[in-house]
């Protein structure tokens, strides 16, 4: 099903999102989840989605870079639970946001990320990526903190998003 994504300064998009318990993997509500995330993805054809931007404050995040992926083909990552460990460099990107429609601005990341996570059958995996995913991971994982790029950017940047969502609305 395909589900509305919430547009920031929704309020659900500044909680923090609690972690999947054991017992929800396998459940219909929890595969359910994991299937209207990916409708909704690619609906609207983004790259990344956290449960949190359909409004469910879980851990759960999704990410599929299509030919820019770093495996060399496409991978549809569903990542829950996971803990980043993030390399020390840094580079200024261009990123959108599905929460932010029509808004680009540059935000730092680092340039490569290791991630510890459970799959959507709950197992558990391990990987390193650089590259759209890297960045996207960083982009989703704020997303289960409750931040987005407003929150990322410096006050003139944070002023140039708030104009543009209010031109729009
Ligand atoms: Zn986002």
């Amino acid at each position: 099903v395909i589900k509305k994504i919430l547009i920031w300064p929704h309020p659900d998009l500044k909680k923090k999102s609690a972690p999947v318990l054991p017992e929800e993997f396998g459940t219909a509500a929890f595969n359910n989840l994991i299937l209207d995330m990916w409708e909704t993805l690619y609906d609207v054809g983004g790259v990344g989605l956290s449960a949190i931007q359909i409004g469910v404050p879980k851990r759960v995040f999704i990410v599929d870079a299509g030919k820019s992926s770093s495996r060399k083909a496409p991978v549809r990552w569903v990542f829950i639970n996971p803990v980043l460990s993030l390399k020390e460099e840094t580079a200024p990107l261009n990123e959108g946001c599905l929460s932010l429609p029509g808004i680009v601005e540059t935000v730092v990341r680092h340039t490569a990320v290791s991630v510890e996570a459970v799959d959507e059958t709950g197992e558990a995996f391990a990987g390193d990526f650089v590259g759209l995913e890297g960045q996207c991971i960083q982009h989703e994982h704020d997303h289960l903190d409750g931040i987005a790029i407003p929150d990322r950017v410096d006050q003139e940047a944070y002023a140039k998003i708030l104009k543009k969502l209010k031109a729009k609305s």
